[in-house]
């Protein structure tokens, strides 16, 4: 299991930001993609540094927001997002700095990983604010990010992007965005309350004012079917 990984601290942060290749080299990107396969960006690392949670690696993780590297600041994010699950440590810390990576980096994989881990952080307006500025990003990762970590937000801006969404180029995009929109009907309404029902009401009369969208696809039956592809 990944909370019993034997590695220290130190050589998690290694393993987790190393893209030197013992295959390809430096060049792994270029053979590889994103996605080396040889243990490049080892995940497994990032995954055991979640479980940790501890304040060491939140402080050890706050210091690769400032690197060069556009792959190490995304790293910050992927930790920072879900830093001591299944519960959370620190979370006014992760969600401030995943905020201000969104908000001020310009590198589309910071701006999609920051997106999927505010989509893990708790569900804050300033969190919203962030995301929907980046609806439009030229990057489908960034948009999918955006879509993830926007489902469920009852917030009228959130609502206004992920409908934006349901129109967007790409398959897992739209797919997201409106997965995201029918999860409005699971929100936890002891919890929200009021927020969450006028949040699914002024869902649906946007979109039945919509003829572009179908609204149909929004609705709970559709998204469990979306659901089981992630
Ligand atoms: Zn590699
Ligand atoms: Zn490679």
């Amino acid at each position: 299991m990944a909370e019993q990984d034997p590695r220290s601290v130190a050589e998690l942060f290694a393993a987790a930001t190393n893209w030197i290749c013992e295959e390809c080299g430096t060049g792994c990107e270029e053979e590889c993609g994103e996605n080396c396969k040889h243990g490049c960006g080892d995940w497994t690392a990032v995954t055991a540094l979640h479980w940790l949670g501890s304040r060491e690696v939140l402080d050890e993780a706050l210091k690769l927001t400032i690197s060069d590297d556009p792959r190490v600041r995304a790293r910050a994010a992927d930790i920072l997002g879900q830093l001591g699950v299944p519960e959370r440590t620190f979370p006014e810390e992760c969600l401030r700095t995943t905020i201000d990576l969104l908000s001020s980096d310009t590198d589309p994989r910071v701006l999609g990983s920051a997106a999927i881990a505010l989509g893990h952080l708790p569900k804050e307006p300033r969190g919203t604010s962030a995301l929907v500025k980046l609806v439009a990003h030229d990057d489908p990762d960034v948009r999918f990010g955006v879509a993830f970590a926007l489902a469920g937000r009852a917030d009228p801006e959130a609502i206004e992007a992920l409908i934006r969404l349901t129109n967007d180029d790409e398959d897992q995009v739209r797919d997201w965005a409106t997965f995201g929109l029918g999860r409005h009907g699971e929100c936890d309404t002891r919890k929200y309350g009021r927020q969450c029902t006028s949040g699914s009401t002024m869902m649906m009369r946007t979109l039945t004012s919509r003829p572009s969208v179908d609204w149909r696809d929004a609705g709970i039956s559709e998204s469990s079917n979306v659901l089981s592809k992630y």
